[in-house]
């Protein structure tokens, strides 16, 4: 299965359930509702407006509650066509699991799955189900039915008391009893070629087949041109597996419409060979027989296998970096694109303390943590991994921009320009995923004191000289900025803080309102407000920000709840 269940809990009371059926699917998480489940993987706030995210994001869902509740929140969903996950309920304490939705796409072989890990029969409702042991409308993964409507015709006719004989190979369908004849008119066949309508016939298509293309296909239209050329050779487009293009046409966007709009993986060739050759060499990787069509000069082939093709085998991956960054370290500030980069990724890059932060992770995925402080020499790191087809994500905390590894990574990349690696890195699929930054984190614990202009500026000394940092503090107080000080001490910096506030003092009153923070958004994390005057670097080390208030930065405590906010208006007198 692609995307792994949602396993969905309204209380503690189905935890334990949830938890059995959780191993079943690599990669599933239990949701529990705020408030009522603290041990869940993922919290949501209301059940109707996250079942109905999870439907129309083709996530599959188990809900540990009521089939009518489940009902009545997805009812709006229904009448569309288009995505359709499984939906199963399942009784809180096990004893029942009900598939609801998502006959074509695997709902009850999960509710089978699920049923066999409770130990309790599924109640499956489907007739051919039922007649027949399997649904022959779900074939296997690497196999597509060319026409639902045919196939829900062509199993009635059998429900009706037709009998049927296979073509080709359906390994899946030896243990189902089907009423079968040698010399029945009706055929389920298996092929890469396509459907010719006849309605005595179930087209099921293996995803057999590679596209290969050259640099020259490249452009808008690919895949009008590799749907009409896959139509000249009468093979159907459900049985294309994979599109294989040079790797110097990685970042041609075409290319990656052309695949999507094919709904095949995109596989890369390391040279510009000729399609049909590389279509050819598929040999030794495909490691099953296949032919090959496609004429020599073509600029689009074909490899057609005998049997459907693992994406994987073929050339190599285009590499992915993603640079992320984790949010202060609460799981709920962390941007969901963040989340999912760090479940695809193969790797997972960073410093120890954020690697731990992001985990866990699956078995499968290589960690490499490091207390390296040599940022270049990681950025160089990553980027030879992703160039070998790898997806790393190099985790930050806050924002990968602010004071962290993204604009190493970029250096990196520009400073490789005229390296002879500089093509394979430059195929590599980049994005920087923003995160909360500390100063914005500890600002909304505080209440807003960066409503109005602000800068962030890091005390540290490591990679810039000293006399920079004091230019900046006193022309960012002569301006009346709000400040936001990232690094502001560690041991090795240890005079730094009270020389800057030793500066600001000198354009701002003592009482200039300042907020500490420290471990925000992390177990344990203090808020503090105190003055300029009374600001002391004893308060403060490497893991506060401080952020010093500008002439209109004020504060206030609520009688009610004794909760102090801080705020900087957004208009001047
Ligand atoms: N990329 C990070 C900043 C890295 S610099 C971000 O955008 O947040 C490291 C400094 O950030 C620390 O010295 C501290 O000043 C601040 N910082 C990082 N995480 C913090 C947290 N959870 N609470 C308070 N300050 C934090």
């Amino acid at each position: 299965m692609s995307t792994p269940p949602a396993i969905v809990i309204l209380g503690v009371g189905a935890l334990a359930t949830a938890r059995r059926i959780q191993p079943c699917y690599e990669g599933a998480r239990v949701h529990g509702l705020q408030g009522r489940v603290n041990d869940a993987d993922v919290a949501y706030t209301e059940l109707n407006a996250h079942l109905r995210e999870l439907y129309s994001s083709g996530t599959p869902i188990v809900a540990l509650c009521a089939a009518g509740i489940v009902i009545r929140c997805l009812a709006p969903l229904l009448a569309n066509k288009g995505v359709e996950p499984p939906v199963l309920a399942v009784a809180e304490d096990g004893s029942a699991v009900v598939p609801l939705r998502g006959g074509l796409s695997g709902v009850n072989t999960m509710a089978r799955e699920i049923a066999a890990a409770l130990d309790v029969p599924p109640a499956i409702t489907t007739s051919g189900e039922l007649r027949f042991g399997a649904c022959v409308l779900n074939p296997p993964d690497g196999y597509t039915l060319a026409s639902i409507d045919q196939g829900k015709r062509f199993v009635s006719d059998l429900l009706a008391g037709e009998a049927t004989r296979s073509e080709g190979d359906a390994p899946w369908l030896d243990d189902v009893q089907l009423p079968r004849a040698e010399d029945a008119r009706r055929a389920i066949r298996v092929t890469p070629l396509a459907w010719s309508g006849a309605t005595d016939e179930l087209v099921i298509h293996p995803r057999s087949v590679v596209v290969a293309v050259d640099a020259k296909t490249a452009g808008d239209g690919l895949y009008e041109r590799s749907l009409a050329a896959a139509q000249e050779h009468g093979l159907a487009a459900q049985s294309l597996a994979v599109l294989l293009a040079p790797l110097s046409l990685a970042s041609d966007p075409a290319l990656r419409h052309a695949a999507d709009a094919l709904q095949v993986t995109l596989r890369f060739t390391a040279d510009d060979a000729q399609p049909a050759r590389s279509a050819g060499m598929l040999s030794r990787s495909l490691r099953v027989p296949h032919k090959t069509l496609g004429a020599e000069q073509a600029h689009i082939a074909f490899a057609v296998a005998h049997a459907p093709l693992a994406p994987a085998t073929v050339g190599s991956a285009r590499g992915r970096l993603s640079v992320i960054g984790l949010g202060p370290g609460d799981a709920s500030l962390m941007a969901p694109a963040a989340r999912a980069a760090l479940t695809q990724a193969t790797d997972i890059l960073g410093y120890e303390t954020y690697v731990k932060m992001a985990g866990p992770f699956r078995a499968a995925q290589r960690v490499h943590g490091t207390d390296n402080r040599e940022e270049m020499q990681r950025a160089r790191h990553a980027f030879e991994l992703a160039s070998e087809g790898r997806h790393v994500a190099m985790v930050s905390s806050g924002d990968p921009g602010v004071f962290a590894m993204a604009a190493a990574v970029l250096e990196a990349l520009d400073d490789a320009r005229n390296e002879p690696h500089s093509a394979a890195w430059a195929a590599v699929e980049l994005e920087i995923v923003p995160g909360v930054s500390a100063a914005l984190a500890t600002a909304a614990q505080a209440g807003a004191p960066l409503g109005h202009d602000f800068c962030m500026v890091s005390l540290s000394d490591n990679l810039k000289p000293w006399s920079i940092i004091e230019t900046r503090l006193r022309h960012a107080a002569e301006a009346d900025l709000v400040m936001a000080f990232y690094n502001p001490i560690s041991r090795a910096r240890p005079w730094q803080l009270d020389k800057a506030r030793d500066i600001v003092r000198e354009f701002r009153a003592p009482a200039t309102v300042v907020v500490l923070g420290r471990d925000i958004g992390r177990p344990g994390a203090t808020l503090k407000t105190t003055t300029l005057s009374e600001l002391k670097s004893a308060e403060v080390d490497m893991r506060t920000m401080v952020i010093v208030g500008s002439s209109t930065t004020r504060a206030f405590r609520l009688d009610s709840s004794g909760k102090e906010w801080v705020y900087t208006p957004r208009w001047y007198e």
